[in-house]
């Protein structure tokens, strides 16, 4: 039987109401069969997300935002909270993406509260990791996974089955060169291991970096992959159809 996959689009600050609507509704239009074995979710910059529930309310395409705060209200200028994200109907939230690491200084203990903000609101966490390439080169690709990871596996089990991991290396986001599906099974095997030590055997492990339509076939075909996170690929909506149906 194939297992239920989950292919999530990042579209990173890409997008204007024009182009949403046009991407939307090709996606809508040509998930058809497709989706009998991927859950498909994308994941919009905060002002397209009243857009996103107004067209793909009633779809089989579900929504997210990239980012959230860990505080529910309050004087938090430019902030947006797990409770406005829900207002607009998001069930998703990516977490610690490692742009938002790199660029934005969010650290372990940015990314644990806002799991836990993410998780107390109903959404799914989905909690981004992955090493750098000159962390890759000095062979610690699992050490850096492992403290990424550590505080987060300390939840209760009830909330730590709730979040879905994403295995990205830094190397492979934007850049072309994706993982191959030997390395990438590798890391996932691994981070399978870290969790079932914690009892959450069930969680997804999504595998994101230079995912396309001609990669993403042998990706899956890896026992310990679950589905893909894919940025550039996931704003053509033919890539990203392929994607969710190889
Ligand atoms: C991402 O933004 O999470 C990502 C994986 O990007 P890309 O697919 O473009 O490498």
């Amino acid at each position: 039987m194939t297992k239920q996959r989950l292919v999530m689009g990042n579209w990173k600050m890409h997008g204007s109401l024009a182009s949403n609507q046009q991407l939307l509704e090709q996606l809508i239009a040509g998930l058809g069969s497709a989706h009998s074995h991927s859950d498909v979710v994308v994941c919009a910059p905060h002002p397209y997300l009243a857009q996103l529930q107004q067209i793909l309310t009633n779809t089989a395409i579900q929504w997210g935002a990239q980012n959230l705060s860990e505080h529910t209200q309050g004087a938090f200028t430019g902030e947006v909270s797990p409770l406005m994200l829900k207002d607009f109907g998001c069930q998703w939230v990516l977490v610690g993406h490692s742009e938002r690491r790199a660029l934005y200084g969010e650290t372990d203990a940015d990314v644990l509260a806002k799991t836990v903000a993410a998780l107390d609101a109903g959404l799914t966490p989905v909690v981004c990791v992955g090493e750098t390439e000159s962390e890759q080169a000095a062979g610690q690709t699992q050490a850096v996974i492992l403290q990424q990871l550590q505080s987060i596996l300390k939840l209760e089990t009830a909330l730590l089955s709730r979040i879905v991991v994403a295995y990205e290396p830094v190397w492979a986001i934007g850049t072309g060169k994706s993982a191959t599906p030997e390395q990438a099974q590798a890391v996932h095997a691994y981070i399978r291991g870290l969790l079932a030590r914690h009892h959450v055997a069930a969680v997804q492990v999504l595998y994101g970096g230079s995912v396309n339509a001609g990669n993403a076939a042998d990706l899956f075909a890896m026992p310990d992959i679950d589905g893909a996170l894919v940025g550039g690929a996931s704003l053509k909506a033919a890539d990203f159809l392929s994607i969710a149906a190889a």
